[in-house]
């Protein structure tokens, strides 16, 4: 339960690159809390002299979020309302703030989202990729054997899933994508967006990973990278091995038997298996 003597503590989603995208709420509320909390406060001194905001802030970042969370709920418990932000977009999406949250939350104060822009959702939006359901990764572990480790996780992922990259790993990232979930896996590269170079690209993984190599400007700036979710697994072909193992089988015994053991074999459903090798012996025959 909040107290009501308390202040409140809005987490505020500033712009992810064109000004205009800045809500009118969101300028109100940081020009009326007592304290604005920022990840760079030199970087937002320039949104904030943009909206003549002169209200006060104190760094808040991944190294100090701790000790700063005391301080800033010792303010809120004495009626001050305090406001979050980030360098761009939304705070705690891959931004810190979330310590400060929990601990508010726990202390009793009541936390405000005041909504805006996010890179993911934005990027989402326009990538022509299924929205329905969709999967947020953050940004890729930097180191490639890692990366590559996280990615396997992720191919049978039916879901989109959307990743944030940093323009200096962002062409080996897509490769590892590709070599991963494969060439033609459908996918969107959107680059700064709301920015003068915003582009969005959709392309087969392959196309895309060659595109980024082959042009130093497609790895300038900032990007989001979506790839479709695969299809579920009832509508999947066989991968090649599991296809290979029931093909010999099926060269010596007869369907029900050849789907059986290469269903004790591989793990696959032997339905599943017996329907593939009546679709393909009839695709033989045609
Ligand atoms: N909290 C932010 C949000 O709500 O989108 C994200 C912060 S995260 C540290 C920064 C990453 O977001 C960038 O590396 C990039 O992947 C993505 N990003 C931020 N602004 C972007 C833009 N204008 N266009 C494309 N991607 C962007």
């Amino acid at each position: 339960m909040s107290n009501n003597t308390n202040g409140v503590l809005y987490v505020v989603a500033t712009p992810i690159g064109n000004l205009e995208d800045m809500t009118a709420r969101a300028a109100r509320v940081l020009s009326e809390v007592a304290l604005i909390a920022a990840e760079d406060t030199r970087h937002s001194a320039r949104l904030l002299d943009h909206f003549g905001i002169d209200t006060k802030m104190l760094p808040l970042h991944e190294h100090n979020e701790a000790e700063q969370t005391a301080a800033l709920l010792q303010l809120l418990r004495q009626g001050k309302s305090v406001a979050l932000i980030s360098d761009a977009g939304t705070p705690l999406v891959s931004d810190p703030g979330f310590r400060l949250v929990q601990a508010a939350q726990a202390a009793g104060v009541r936390v405000a989202p005041v909504p805006g822009a996010c890179a993911a959702i934005a990027a989402l939006s326009v990538a022509g990729l299924p929205t329905d359901r969709f999967v947020f990764e953050g940004f890729p572990p930097p180191k490639p054997a890692a990366r590559r480790a996280a990615f396997a996780a992720l191919r049978a992922e039916t879901r989109t899933v959307i990743f944030y990259e940093t323009p200096h790993r962002l062409a080996e990232c897509l490769q590892d994508l590709r070599d991963v979930f494969g060439a033609e896996r459908p996918a969107v590269l959107a680059r700064e967006l709301t920015k003068q170079y915003e582009t969005v690209r959709a392309a087969p993984l392959a196309e895309l990973a060659a595109w980024v190599a082959g042009d130093a400007n497609q790895q300038r700036g900032e990007s989001v990278l979506l790839v479709r979710g695969a299809p579920p697994a009832e509508e999947r072909g066989l991968d090649a091995e599991a296809e290979r193992i029931l093909r010999v089988l099926l060269q010596e015994l007869p369907v029900k038997q050849a789907a059986a053991l290469a269903a004790a074999i591989t793990g696959l459903k032997k339905n599943r298996l017996y329907q593939y090798a009546l679709d393909s012996k009839s695709a033989e025959r045609d």
